[in-house]
Parts: C-alpha cells; structure tokens; sequence
C-alpha cells in the first residue's frame, strides 16, 4: 500500500515524533510506500484567504467555498495545495497524526484540512437534488481508501471513558473520524490513541511502540468503523435524517450513525428486529 502520513507536531524529537519514526518503520519494514507531510517543517499555511486564489479579482468579494470550487475547477489552487491533492490521490491510506489539543487536533492539521479539501475535490462532489445530497459519506473522491487518526492525550484513558469528565474519545473524534475521513469517502480505522501520555517512561513507551507496530502491520485488514453510508438507504433524502425505524428511538448521539447492526448492537438495529 501507499500510505500519507500527516504529522502535526512542531517537535521532531517529541513522543510524537518517535512514534512517527516507529509507524514509518513498520510499514516500510512490511514493504508499503510511506510519504510524510511535515506541517511544521514545511512552515504550512494553515488560514484560508485570498493569497489562495490567485484567479480572485481584487475587488471581488471573497466567498470562499465558491472560489475554492472556481479554483479547483480551473486547477489553479496553489501548488502547495496541490501538491497535497495529489499526495492523497497517490496513498491508498492517510494517517492524521497528532497530540491532541484543546479536545482536537492543532490548528495547523484543520488549516490543512480547510485548505487541501477543496470544493469539487473533498465536497461538493457528485448530483445534488431532492433525491440524491452528493457522493459523502462513505462516498466522494477518497472511496476505497483507509484513514486513521493516530493521537497522542494528556488525560487518563479513564478521563476519556464513556462517563469520563472529558467526554468519550470516540465523541471527541467523531468530527475528525466521520465529519472529516467518513464525508470525502475514506474508510475510517479505530484510532490509535496514547493515553497519559506526558508521563511515559520507557518500559511504557516500549508497550506503546509495540501497540502501534501491530496496527501498522493491521492498517490493510483492521476492519473500519461501520458507519452509516449517506446513500445506503438509512437515511431520508433531503432531510438526512436517520430513518425513525432504525437506531435506539430516544438517542441523539453519535453513535446512531455507527451501523450497529453491522457490530451486533441490539440499539442500532431497525424495531421489530
Ligand atoms: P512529549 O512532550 O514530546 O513527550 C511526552 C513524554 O513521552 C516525555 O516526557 C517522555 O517521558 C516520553 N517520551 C517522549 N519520547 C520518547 C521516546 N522516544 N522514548 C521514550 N519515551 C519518550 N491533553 C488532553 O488530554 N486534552 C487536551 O485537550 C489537551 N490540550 C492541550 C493543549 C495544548 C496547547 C497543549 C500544549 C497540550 C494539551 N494537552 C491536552 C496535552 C497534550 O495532548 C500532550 O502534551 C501531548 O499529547 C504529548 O505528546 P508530545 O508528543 O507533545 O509528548
């Protein structure tokens, strides 16, 4: 497989870093192609503005979801962005890497979100009618390639438990997981997620590095997240609404868009069944 692996951290001899040698180590030792995009290193331009559309007139008002989609379309996007659409086109598999940071990932990883998922490439894809709201959603330009976030907290793992006072991590990561990788059409992985992480010595950094080897060694076979496909049937078109006869009636949580029924999860199932 070819496999990006973005990194976010501005310490290269961070925890961060060391993990990110071992993930690069591993793949490579199981003989995937790795490329690497350094956001610090390369001092990346993490705001969107009008330097990113040279075609703008400069008295045109900037709306920026439209001259994304006028730029793209023209492919005159930057070439800093480009550079990173076609990164994305090459991998068969992206990996978000990151300490987390105020429950997210550091500004610098969402501005290369904002600026590399350009309108017509990451959104904006496919019809958009009463019947049908776009190729999203387990649909889109990134379809049959994999994603994982691999994240590394300051909170106990108890912290980030399903009663934890942070919120369960899988909350926390649900607009990076679903809103992020799920929507332009990747198949989402379960996170790797270092728990505790400023307090590793390093017969714990051992167990880590060697939890993280396995899920290299898994990234082609470790089955996804089964969410829920825009376009599979579950929801109601255009209110995107999950259909009333599926999920725990009462619930208003993420995981109503988890497929249940795909894990053996009685809530998820439709009634009657
Ligand atoms: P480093 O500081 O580089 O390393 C951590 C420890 O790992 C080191 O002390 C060392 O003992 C060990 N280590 C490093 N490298 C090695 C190696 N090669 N071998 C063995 N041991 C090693 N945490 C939360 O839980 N929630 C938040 O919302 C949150 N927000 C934050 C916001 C900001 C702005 C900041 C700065 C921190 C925040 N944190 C939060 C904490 C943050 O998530 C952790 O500090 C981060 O994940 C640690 O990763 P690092 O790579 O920076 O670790």
């Amino acid at each position: 497989m070819k496999v990006l692996l973005v990194f976010a951290h501005p310490e290269s001899r961070s925890l961060n870093g060391a993990l990110r040698d071992v993930a690069i180590q591993e793949l490579e030792a199981q003989g995937h192609a790795v490329c690497v995009s350094d956001l610090y290193a390369s001092r990346w331009k993490s705001e969107v503005d009008r330097a990113d559309f040279p075609l703008l007139a400069p008295d045109a008002r900037l709306k920026p979801a439209a001259a994304s989609g006028a730029a793209f379309a023209a492919n005159a996007l930057t070439e800093d962005v480009k550079a990173e659409q076609e990164k994305l086109l090459w991998a068969d598999a992206l990996i978000l890497q990151f300490p987390l940071w105020w429950f997210t990932m550091p500004a610098i990883l969402k501005g290369w979100v904002d600026r590399v998922y350009a309108y017509g490439f990451a959104y904006g894809v496919g019809e958009h009618s009463e019947k049908r709201w776009g190729d999203r959603y387990g649909e889109g330009a990134m379809a049959g390639k994999r994603a994982m976030v691999l994240v590394t907290t300051g909170g106990w793992e108890e912290h980030y438990s399903a009663r934890g006072i942070n919120g369960p991590i899988d909350d926390l990561l649900f607009p990076i997981n679903h809103g992020i990788l799920f929507y332009p059409g990747f198949d989402v992985l379960p996170p790797f997620v270092v728990y505790r992480a400023d307090h590793l010595n390093d017969a714990a950094f051992g167990l880590v590095a060697e939890r993280l080897r396995d899920r290299m060694r898994k990234l082609a076979t470790a089955t996804p997240i089964p969410y829920r496909r825009q376009n599979g049937g579950d929801y109601l078109i255009p209110s995107m609404q999950l259909r009333p006869e599926l999920g725990d009636p009462g619930a208003t949580s993420f995981a109503l868009h988890r497929n249940g029924a795909a894990t053996g999860d009685p809530a998820s199932r439709p009634k009657g069944r």
